[in-house]
C-alpha cells in the first residue's frame, strides 16, 4: 500500500465486493489504465470475470485483508453491507479507504442516517425508532397509518420492511395482531416505523466528490419501482425544477459533511406537497445511475474511479435522453429480441442463476440530443 492519494496509470484499485458494480467498476477503469483488485468471498463473481485479481476471503479475515491491502493503491467498496470492522482491519493496516467510515456507518442504519440527513437540515418522512411492539405502538399514534415498518440494518431492494395499512379488517385480524404480525415479519429486530410518503415521482441524485473537495452532480433521474425492486429510471425526469435543485444541493451537503470521496446515490420523494424529503443513501455507485454509461461521456462508473484515485471529476454532463430498464430474474432470457433493438445498449452481469427479483443485467435505450 502506497502513501500517496494519486494513483497513477499502472495502478490498483482495491474493491471490496464482488458484484455488479464491482464489475462495471473494474469495466471504467480498465480505459484509464488502472487495474482492479476484488476482494469477496464468492468463487467467479460478476466482477472478477473482469477484474484484473481477485482475492476471496471472508470479509474478517485479518490475513486475507492485509495481502489484499498489500497489493492494492487504495480501497474502495462496491456494497453498503460491508462490515464495518473490515474497514477498521483495513485502516489499521494503513490502507485509505473511500468513501469513509462514517458514510458507511452512516447509511448501514436507517435511524442513524434520517437523523444525520436531518441534522443537515433536509426533509425525511416522519419516522421512530422501534425496539418491540410497544415502541411500535407509540410511533404509530405518533405517526399515523399506512406506515412503513423497516429493519434499521441490512435492508436492500424492498427486503426487511413491510406496510401497515391504513386499515387491517382485510386482513381479518385484531388491531393487535395486525401489530405482532409486522413486528413478526421484519424478524422483530430494532426496527424503524416511516410515515408513508405521497409523492409524485422517486427520483436520485448520483453525485461525486474528489479528493479536492471538489463536487459534481449528474441531473436526476426519475425512478420507477416495482415490489421495492428499481426497474426503470428515466432521464429527463420532468421532475419540477426546484425539486431538482434541491435534491442536488441537498446531495453535496452531505457530500460535504461526511468529507466523502468517490459516487454516492442519494435517493428522494417528491413529494405532492412540494419540495424533496431523502429516502436513503446508498455510499457507493448505485443502480439508478447505470444510465450514465451510455448517456454520458463520464460514466458513475468512472466518476467513482477518477475520484478515489485522486484525478480530477469528469463533467457530468449527458447528451442524449435514456430509459434504464433492469432486466430482473428471468428476464434476461429477452436478451435475443433486445439485441435487435436499434439504440439499445445491453449490459449483462455474468450471473448464472437468475433466481425471482436477482438483478441479472440491465439495457438502456439512448435518444441522442444532437
Ligand atoms: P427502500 O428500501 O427504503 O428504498 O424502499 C424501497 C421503495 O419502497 C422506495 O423506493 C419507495 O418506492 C417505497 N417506499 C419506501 N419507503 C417509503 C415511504 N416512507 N413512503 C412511501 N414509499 C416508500
Amino acid at each position: 500500500m502506497t502513501e500517496t492519494k494519486i494513483v497513477e496509470p499502472g495502478g490498483v484499485i482495491g474493491v471490496i465486493g464482488g458484484g455488479q458494480l464491482g464489475r462495471m467498476l473494474a469495466l471504467a477503469a480498465a480505459p484509464l489504465g488502472l487495474k482492479t483488485h476484488i476482494f469477496t468471498p464468492e468463487k467467479n463473481s460478476p466482477a472478477s470475470q473482469i477484474a484484473s485479481s481477485t482475492s476471496i476471503g471472508s470479509y474478517k479475515d485479518e490475513n486475507a485483508l492485509d495481502q489484499f491491502a498489500n497489493q492494492v493503491d487504495v480501497v474502495t467498496y462496491e456494497f453498503e453491507n460491508v462490515p464495518a470492522e473490515t474497514v477498521t482491519i483495513l485502516q489499521k493496516l494503513g490502507a485509505t479507504v473511500a468513501p469513509g467510515e462514517r458514510a458507511l456507518a452512516t447509511a448501514q442504519d436507517r435511524l442513524v442516517e434520517k437523523q444525520f440527513i436531518n441534522s443537515i437540515g433536509a426533509g425525511t418522512a416522519l419516522f421512530h425508532a422501534v425496539e418491540d411492539i410497544q415502541s411500535l405502538e407509540d410511533g404509530l399514534k405518533r405517526i399515523g397509518r399506512p406506515a412503513i415498518l423497516k429493519t434499521r440494518r441490512l435492508g436492500y431492494d424492498g427486503k426487511g420492511q413491510t406496510t401497515i395499512g391504513a386499515d387491517n379488517a382485510d386482513l381479518a385480524l385484531t388491531w393487535e395482531e395486525a401489530k405482532k404480525t409486522a413486528w413478526d415479519e421484519i424478524g422483530a429486530q430494532p426496527s424503524i416505523l416511516e410515515g408513508f410518503v405521497d409523492f409524485t415521482m422517486e427520483i436520485s441524485v448520483i453525485g461525486a466528490r474528489g479528493r479536492n473537495g471538489e463536487v459534481k452532480c449528474y441531473e436526476p433521474p426519475r425512478n420507477v419501482h416495482q415490489g421495492g425492486i428499481l426497474r426503470q429510471s428515466i432521464v429527463p425526469s420532468k421532475a419540477p425544477q426546484n425539486a431538482i435543485d434541491e435534491a442536488m444541493s441537498i446531495t453535496a451537503k452531505m457530500l460535504e459533511e461526511l468529507d466523502y470521496v468517490g459516487v454516492i446515490g442519494v435517493e428522494f420523494f417528491v413529494p405532492k406537497s412540494g419540495g424533496v424529503l431523502v429516502n436513503e443513501f446508498a455510499p457507493r455507485v448505485h443502480n439508478s445511475g447505470h444510465w450514465t454509461m451510455d448517456a454520458c461521456a463520464i460514466s458513475q462508473f468512472e466518476q467513482h474511479i477518477r475520484a478515489v484515485a485522486g484525478w480530477p471529476l469528469g463533467d457530468p454532463v449527458r447528451h442524449s435522453d435514456c430509459v434504464l430498464e433492469n432486466l430482473i430474474g428471468d428476464e434476461i432470457e429477452n436478451w435475443r429480441t433486445l439485441s435487435r433493438e436499434k439504440n439499445a445498449c445491453i449490459h449483462l452481469y455474468g450471473k448464472t442463476e437468475a433466481r425471482d427479483g436477482r438483478k441479472m443485467g440491465h439495457v438502456t435505450s439512448i435518444t441522442p440530443q444532437f
